[in-house]
């Protein structure tokens, strides 16, 4: 059984990244910007976006974090998506979701210039990723791409089953995964919550993508010998001999279902820091296509 080191494959991603940025930087050239707008304070989100400015910080990429109080109307966040869609440094611009209740989230990202939408999350950019075309593919699901293809995980003709049906990750791994091409062309299950017997899909998956927010949810009895395993689910748990009283779990099994698997992502340190080095390759990506880098 191998663990899936997704810590080591997206410091890899980043240090090609950097390696591509400081030539521009020796260069005295302009180096790839991605803004990140942040409504409100809600902890987890400011969380997450420190986290990926400092990232971007690492790389020499240029970085900000726009930060609004929760009562902005609708109108003036549509503002600031217009006035980033015009700022030539920025190439990329991600509104970290959720939204307040007031603000209608798929107009905020249908306002986002799909060349700069390095979420992936713009209609366009989901439309041209569903028929296979050149795009900004979502940030969580490409790195589970990436991830099998870093491990040589065959993919062509196996049976995926994946567990969740979200906008953000269930959806867009299998319409990826189901292309007819390299690194994909598998043979997919979507499972949801309406699934009556999730065993009975599960037992037949050659790889598991388990991306549906329940803790542990996967036992060992659920899936065959020699399965794939990529937990996406980042759940917290009560863990009162934890420093901070809680800690992180997957949404499989790991310590039972791992005597069954062949590969198998941790949490944290499989899925989870890919997100942020998948985004970095698409900031990167949209900054060659408006420059006419290569
Ligand atoms: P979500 O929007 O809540 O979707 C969860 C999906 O799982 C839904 O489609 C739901 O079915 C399905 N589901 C829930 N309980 C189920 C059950 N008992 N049986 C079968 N299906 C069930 O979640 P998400 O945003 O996709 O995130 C999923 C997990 O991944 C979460 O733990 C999240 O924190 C994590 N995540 C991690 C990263 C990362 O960077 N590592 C990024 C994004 C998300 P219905 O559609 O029928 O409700």
């Amino acid at each position: 059984m191998t663990i899936i080191d997704g810590k080591k494959v997206a410091q890899n991603i980043r240090e090609e990244l950097k390696s591509k940025i400081d030539v521009l930087v020796e260069n005295n050239e302009k180096v790839p910007g991605l803004v990140a707008v942040l409504v409100g304070n809600d902890p987890a989100s400011q969380v997450y976006v420190n986290m990926k400015k400092k990232k971007c910080d690492e790389l020499g990429m240029h970085s900000k974090v726009d930060l609004y109080d929760a009562s902005i109307s609708e109108e003036e966040l549509l503002k600031v998506v217009d006035k980033y869609n015009n700022d030539p440094n920025f190439h990329g611009i991600l509104v970290q979701l959720p939204l307040p209740d007031h603000i209608d989230e798929d107009k905020i990202i249908d306002s986002i210039s799909p060349s700069k939408d390095v979420d992936g999350f713009h209609p366009v950019n989901v439309g041209k990723m569903l028929i296979g075309k050149e795009a900004f593919y979502p940030a969580t699901p490409s790195g589970v791409i990436e991830l099998i293809k870093a491990y040589d995980i065959e993919t062509k003709g196996k049976h995926v089953v994946v567990i969740g049906r979200s906008n953000i990750v269930g959806k867009p791994v299998a319409g990826m995964l189901v292309q007819k091409q390299a690194g994909a062309n598998a043979i997919v299950t979507i499972c949801h919550s309406a699934a009556q017997d999730i065993t009975y899909y599960t037992k037949q998956a050659d790889i598991i993508i388990a991306a549906m927010g329940r803790a542990e949810f996967v036992k060992e009895d659920m899936v065959k010998d020699g399965v794939v395993i990529i937990d996406v689910g980042t759940n917290r748990v009560d863990d009162s001999s934890a420093k901070k009283g809680y800690r992180i779990v997957g949404d499989v099994d790991f310590e039972n279902v791992s005597n069954k698997a062949s590969f198998i992502t941790p949490v944290p340190g499989g899925v989870g820091p890919m997100t942020i080095a998948m985004l970095l390759k698409n900031t990167y990506k949209a900054f060659q296509l408006i420059e006419n880098k290569n």
